[in-house]
């Protein structure tokens, strides 16, 4: 096998799953590593959680409330290629998150209900997908429940997500009388036998649907309706395309119950055939636009995501590193961009299924877990030369706003500490008003308060009380140095700094904000900030 870095790049296939709480984003994850051989039963990936649950108390809340808070990455090779399936959280209060750990995939599998569609935390995540141009792979599960005429849930995913659905199988039935599905190309027909996962035995080998064998699984009148079915979705609907699907106006679709393990094999082998191996990135290099190819020889990547305490018995953070070019190696020293500082990697972590593992080399298209001590964030790009700079991580204005107090006031110093180092994760923003002696959180969801509540109490022993801010809108000002002094100088009751020191507007509502922003029309009221 070849091991230039082109070359390993190609067999890399990254991916994310999106779905609404619930579609199975959780039961399709563990039969895919069950697919791809990365493990040997299923539960493990709901066991493995609940070690790690039990081990560390902020996941309290995930499982109380039965959500999945911490996004990671697991890795398993299968079939020549190397996959690299990133975990998004579900709950829509951490959309931010998954917003950030969707841009290191090339590629999503959206998990649909077959008996609701498309939901609307579906319909959020397609969107920034789509803002990504992000190619979607479609996954109808729990056909072994009733489910939505199939011919309905594809008129949705185009008509709501105007994007052209390509089913490359066709179910025979749903719920109780589901029997399987017919390959539209191949024209085999695949039974399903009701039994669970871990059975040994599995589905039984696909038939030729036109071959004697069929009636072992399907009465005349399924054989006729299926084969109609099959018909008319190929003669009304467009075949596959790949290059289609790589511009982002069609998703082949695939039908099955990950519960059940059917289909999921089937889901597999089209994401390793379909979904795209890492592209060309875009880069600056010393103010000029560049593009970083995933063969190049300097080795980079981009920050997406930092999470602290994944072992309790390490206080250390642990930074995702997504490779966008090159062949990493233990050891190696790499340079942020934004701050010239170099470091020596020398514990690199590849989050293998099983177990988490050294990382001795990575390429594009893996991602790497950096244990460090703060000096990375979300948004930093790192490379040998350090010159490189990867767009396109932002963050968004906060939807809430709260005001944050220590309930013993001789901890207010311990809590500044506390706060920023939240911040710097990316769990919530901290916005210091320039008058006062205030934390002002922020949060695009409720929830983030309670996480941030907890992982307060629990790992910096601060009692926190959170009390309504004057403010409900902040809004990053950018403009010419002067402009923007000016404006601050103007306003200083409603100015507050960053956890980068960036100047903020922290307005009381959003009308107020657009009254201010015609006043000051060299000044720009940004929603978003991008780090760098
Ligand atoms: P997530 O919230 O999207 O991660 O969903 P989970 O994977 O936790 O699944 C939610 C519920 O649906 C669980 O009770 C699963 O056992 C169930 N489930 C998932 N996939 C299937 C399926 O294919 N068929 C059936 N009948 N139930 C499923």
């Amino acid at each position: 096998m070849s091991t230039s870095p082109a070359a390993e790049a190609a067999r890399r296939r990254t991916f994310a799953i999106i779905s609404h709480p619930d579609a199975g984003k959780t039961t399709l994850t563990e039969n895919l590593l069950l697919a791809g051989g990365a493990i040997r039963a299923a539960g493990a990936v709901r066991a493995r959680g609940q070690t790690r649950r039990t081990q560390s108390d902020w996941m309290k809340i995930e499982r109380e409330r039965g959500i999945s808070v911490s996004a990671s990455v697991m890795t398993f090779d299968h079939d020549g290629l190397m996959f690299n399936l990133l975990d998004t959280p579900g709950h829509e209060d951490f959309s931010e998150d998954t917003y950030r750990t969707l841009t290191a995939a090339d590629a999503a599998v959206m998990v649909l209900d077959a008996a609701k569609g498309i939901e609307p935390q579906t319909l959020k995540l397609f969107e920034v997908c789509r803002l990504r141009d992000i190619p979607i792979i479609t996954f109808i599960n729990k056909m072994d429940r009733e489910a939505q005429d199939p011919f309905e849930l594809l008129d949705e995913v185009s008509s709501k997500l105007a994007l052209d659905p390509a089913p490359l199988f066709w179910p025979a039935g749903s719920g109780g009388r589901f029997k399987g599905m017919m390959d539209l190309r191949s024209q085999q027909f695949i039974p399903y036998a009701k039994k669970s996962s871990t059975d040994e035995e599995g589905h039984p080998d696909p038939v030729a649907f036109n071959g004697n064998a069929i009636v072992q699984y399907l009465d005349p009148d399924e054989r006729s309706e299926l084969e109609d079915n099959a018909m008319l979705v190929t003669e009304a609907g467009k075949p596959f395309d790949v290059q289609s699907f790589l511009e982002g106006h069609m998703t082949p679709v695939f039908f099955g119950s990950a519960l059940r393990h059917f289909g999921v094999d089937q889901l597999l082998a089209g994401i390793g055939a379909y979904a795209p191996a890492p592209k060309p990135a875009k880069a600056s290099k010393a103010g000029a636009e560049t593009h970083v190819a995933p063969g190049d020889n300097e080795v980079s990547g981009f920050v997406f995501k930092v999470q602290a305490n994944m072992d309790p018995n390490h206080r250390d953070r642990i930074a995702f590193l997504r490779l966008t070019s090159g062949r990493f190696t233990r050891g190696m020293k790499l340079k942020a961009q934004n701050t010239g500082k170099a470091m020596s990697v020398n514990a690199p972590i590849m989050f293998f299924a099983s177990d988490r593992e050294l990382a001795e080399d990575a390429f594009a298209g893996d991602v790497i877990g950096i244990p460090n001590h703060g000096v990375l964030r979300v948004g930093d790009s790192l490379s040998e030369t350090g010159s490189l700079r990867f767009a396109g991580l932002p963050n968004f204005a906060p939807e809430i706003l709260r005001r944050v107090r220590v309930k013993d006031p001789l901890k207010a110093k311990h809590l500044k500490k506390a706060l920023e180092g939240l911040a710097e994760e990316g769990v919530t923003q901290l916005f210091r008003p320039m008058i006062g002696s205030d934390f002002i959180v922020g949060a695009v969801g409720q929830l983030q308060f309670e996480v941030m509540a907890d992982r307060l109490s629990n790992e910096y022993q601060l009692d926190v009380i959170f009390e309504a801010s004057p403010y409900a809108e902040a809004r990053w000002l950018v403009g010419e140095r002067a402009d923007v002094e000016d404006f601050e100088n103007k306003h200083k009751s409603a100015m507050g700094r960053d956890i980068d020191d960036q100047p903020v507007f922290l307005g009381k509502s959003a009308w107020e904000i657009g009254y201010v922003a015609e006043r000051y029309p060299k000044v720009r009221f940004e929603r978003t900030k991008e780090r760098g």
